[in-house]
């Protein structure tokens, strides 16, 4: 009886810790961003492209506001196309280490890519393959 009773109590305490386990490795793997690696993320003032039809708004894919002029944006280094207001992003890569569009990852060698192409300006655009 006693040792019926130490069973339970055993498996009363087991049971959770396994479940517990069970459910931390099936999270996905979503990481917070490094605080210092978002501080070091380029700024830039958002400028309404010049060729974009009257009318059309850009506008964040996080908040859904539209940019208006001199708005704090931050570039993604994923795509030039994929940028945010800097307030957005920055709470979003504190939980989520992706960008919010196409999901890829954002990462140093992202990052030091980014700002080798900023760097090399339009000599990066020239030499990219076209397909
Ligand atoms: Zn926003
Ligand atoms: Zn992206």
């Amino acid at each position: 009886m006693l040792k019926c009773c130490c069973i339970g109590t055993l498996l009363c305490c087991i049971v959770p810790i396994i479940f517990f386990a069970a459910r931390q490795q099936q999270q996905p793997s979503w990481v917070p961003t490094p605080p210092t690696f978002v501080q070091n993320l380029y700024h830039t003032k958002f400028k309404p492209p010049a060729n974009a039809p009257a009318g059309s708004e850009l506008e964040c894919s996080i908040c859904l506001l539209a940019y208006t002029e001199e708005d704090e944006i931050i570039p993604l280094p994923c795509d030039e196309r994929h940028f945010f207001h800097a307030s957005c992003i920055t709470q979003w890569l504190e939980t989520n280490n992706c960008c919010p569009l196409c999901k890829a990852p954002v990462t140093q060698e992202a990052l030091a890519q980014q700002q080798a192409q900023l760097g090399a300006g339009n000599a990066v655009a020239e030499n990219r393959i076209v397909m």
